[in-house]
C-alpha cells in the first residue's frame, strides 16, 4: 500500500457522470524515496525466497485477484468509464497473467554453454527496484503486466499509476499484502506524473522503468533513464492501420471495425483507427459500415449491453473535438457518426472520417478518442506505404483471404502486433509492444522474464 507524506489531495471523477466520487492522496518527492528505499530493503529478501515460493505467493496473489474481480471492475468502471463487461474481462486478465508468470519462473532457464577449461553456467538475475508508471486508460491490466513478471523473476515494484485511475491499483497493492506478498514487495504510489513518476526515473536505486504512456512522455523518461543506464520498456502511443483488401470477406471486415478502433471509447493504444480499403470496394464498404458503427451502444458503462463508454475526462473530450475542426480537417469530411447519450458526462459519438489524402492531421496524430479515417489504396504495394507512413508502429489489422497476401503483408507492414482477419492484440501468453515512436522491448508472453533479469555468465574452472 502507499505510504508516506502526502503533498496534495486530488479529486477523482467519474467519466460517466462528470462528478467527483472520492479522493485521494498524491505523493511527494519524499514519499518516493521512502517507498524506493522500503522496495530496496524488500529487494533482498524477496529475491532471496525460493522460486517455487515465490510461485505459490503469486498463485495466492491471483486467486485473490479472482475472488475481489466484482470489486476491482467496479472500480475501473468508476475512475475509468469502461463497461463493466470491459472491466471484469481486465480483472481477469490480471489473474491470468499472474498464473501465467507464477507458472513461468521455474521454467525461466539459463544455459550451459560448451566451453575449455571448465564449466560454463548463465544466471538470469533479478534487477532490483522496478518502477512502474502506468495511464489511465487501461489502468488494472497493465499494471498487471509488469507487476506479474516483475515479482516473479525476484524484483520488487514501485508503481505509479495514472493521477486520474489510482483505485485498482491501490486494491492489488492490497490484495497482495493479503495472499502473503511480504510488505514493501508491491508499493502503489498516486502522484503526478512530474513529481513521482520523474522521481522514480532518475533514482539511483530503481533499475529499471517500465513506462507505458504518450510518446512524449516517453522521450523523456527513456533521456532521464540514461543518467544511470537505467533499463526502459517503452509502450507509446499508436495510429494503427486496418487494411481492408478487395478479397476480403467484407462484410465481416465492416462488421468488425468498430470494435477494433472504439473499444475504451478509442482510448486503445492498439485503436486501428485508420481504415485502409482498396477503392474497388471502397464505396460498398462504407455503406456497410454506416450501420455497424450506428448500432455501437454507447451507454452508461454499468448497463451489461453498454459497448461503449464515456471518454475519460471534459479535457480529453477537447482534446479529441479539436481534431475535427476544418482546421485539423484540412479537407477531410465526417462521413457519418454513431450515437452518444446528451450527458453529464464526457460523451463522444463515434465518428467516421473521410481522408483520401491520409497525410491530414486526423489520419496521422494519435486523436485516442473515438475517431477512425478511412482512406482508399489501390493495390498491395500502396496498402503497405501508407500503413508504413506513421511514426508510429504498434498493432493493426489485415483483412484478406489470400494466404499468401496475408503473411507478405504481416511481415511488411512495421507494427509490432498484427492481426489477420481480427482485431485481437493482447493475450498474456504472446508478446506485446511497438515499433518505431510505439515503443521499445516486449510486455507478456514467454519471454517476458528476460525483460525483468539481467544475464549473468559465470565460467567455473575445473582445473
Ligand atoms: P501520459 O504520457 O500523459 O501519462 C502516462 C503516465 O506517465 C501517467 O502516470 C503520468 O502521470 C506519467 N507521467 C507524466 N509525466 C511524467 C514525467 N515527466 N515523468 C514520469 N512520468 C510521467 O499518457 P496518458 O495520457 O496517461 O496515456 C495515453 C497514452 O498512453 C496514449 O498515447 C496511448 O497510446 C499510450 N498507451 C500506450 C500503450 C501501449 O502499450 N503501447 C498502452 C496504453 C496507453
Amino acid at each position: 500500500m502507499s505510504t508516506g507524506t502526502s503533498e496534495a489531495v486530488h479529486e477523482l471523477v467519474d467519466p460517466s457522470t462528470g462528478q467527483v466520487f472520492t479522493t485521494v492522496a498524491l505523493h511527494d518527492t519524499a514519499a518516493t524515496d521512502g517507498a524506493v528505499s522500503r522496495a530496496a530493503a524488500a529487494f533482498r529478501r524477496w529475491s532471496a525466497v525460493a522460486p517455487a515460493d515465490r510461485a505459490r505467493l503469486l498463485r495466492r496473489f491471483a486467486d485473490a485477484v479472482d475472488a475481489d474481480a466484482e470489486n476491482l471492475a467496479a472500480l475501473e468502471v468508476s475512475e475509468a468509464g469502461h463497461t463493466l463487461a470491459g472491466a471484469r474481462w481486465e480483472a481477469a486478465n490480471v489473474r491470468d497473467v499472474l498464473e501465467y508468470f507464477a507458472g513461468a519462473v521455474e521454467r525461466h532457464l539459463g544455459d550451459q554453454i560448451p566451453v575449455a577449461g571448465g564449466l560454463d553456467v548463465t544466471f538470469h538475475e533479478p534487477l532490483g527496484v522496478v518502477g512502474v508508471i502506468v495511464p489511465w486508460n487501461f489502468p488494472m491490466p497493465i499494471a498487471g503486466w509488469s507487476i506479474a513478471p516483475a515479482l516473479a523473476a525476484g524484483n520488487t515494484v514501485v508503481l505509479k499509476p495514472a493521477e486520474q485511475t489510482p483505485l485498482t491499483a491501490l486494491r492489488l497493492a492490497e490484495l497482495a499484502l493479503q495472499a502473503g506478498i511480504p510488505e514493501g514487495v508491491l508499493q502503489v504510489l498516486p502522484g503526478r506524473g512530474s513529481v513521482v513518476g520523474a522521481r522514480l526515473v532518475e533514482h539511483e536505486d530503481v533499475r529499471k522503468i517500465v513506462f507505458t504512456g504518450s510518446t512524449a512522455v516517453g522521450r523523456q523518461v527513456m533521456a532521464g533513464a540514461a543518467r544511470h543506464v537505467k533499463r526502459v520498456t517503452l509502450e507509446l502511443g499508436g495510429k494503427s492501420a486496418n487494411i481492408v483488401f478487395a478479397d476480403s470477406d467484407l462484410e465481416r471486415a465492416a462488421a468488425t471495425a468498430p470494435d477494433g478502433v472504439f473499444d475504451n471509447a478509442g482510448q486503445d493504444c492498439c485503436a486501428r483507427s485508420r481504415i485502409l480499403v482498396q477503392r474497388s470496394v471502397h464505396d460498398r464498404f462504407l455503406e456497410m459500415l454506416e450501420p455497424a458503427v450506428k448500432a455501437v451502444r454507447v451507454a452508461d458503462p454499468r448497463t451489461p449491453d453498454a459497448q461503449m463508454g464515456p471518454l475519460i475526462s471534459a479535457a480529453q473530450r477537447e482534446r479529441v473535438a479539436s481534431f475535427l475542426t476544418d482546421d485539423a480537417l484540412g479537407g477531410a469530411e465526417v462521413a457519418f457518426t454513431g450515437t452518444a447519450p446528451a450527458g453529464p458526462g464526457f460523451w463522444f459519438r463515434p465518428t467516421v472520417v473521410l481522408a483520401p489524402d491520409p497525410r491530414v492531421r486526423v489520419a496521422t496524430e494519435e486523436v485516442f478518442g473515438p475517431v477512425v479515417t478511412v482512406t482508399p489504396f489501390e493495390d498491395e504495394a500502396d496498402a503497405v506505404r501508407i500503413a508504413n507512413d506513421s511514426r508510429y508502429g504498434l498493432s493493426g489489422s489485415i483483412w484478406t483471404r489470400d494466404l499468401g497476401r496475408a503473411i507478405r503483408v504481416s511481415r511488411a507492414v512495421e507494427a509490432g502486433n498484427l492481426s489477420v482477419n481480427s482485431h485481437s492484440s493482447v493475450r498474456y501468453c504472446t508478446p506485446f509492444g511497438g515499433v518505431k515512436e510505439s515503443g521499445l522491448g516486449r510486455e507478456l508472453g514467454p519471454r517476458a522474464l528476460d525483460a525483468f533479469t539481467d544475464v549473468k555468465n559465470v565460467f567455473i574452472s575445473t582445473d
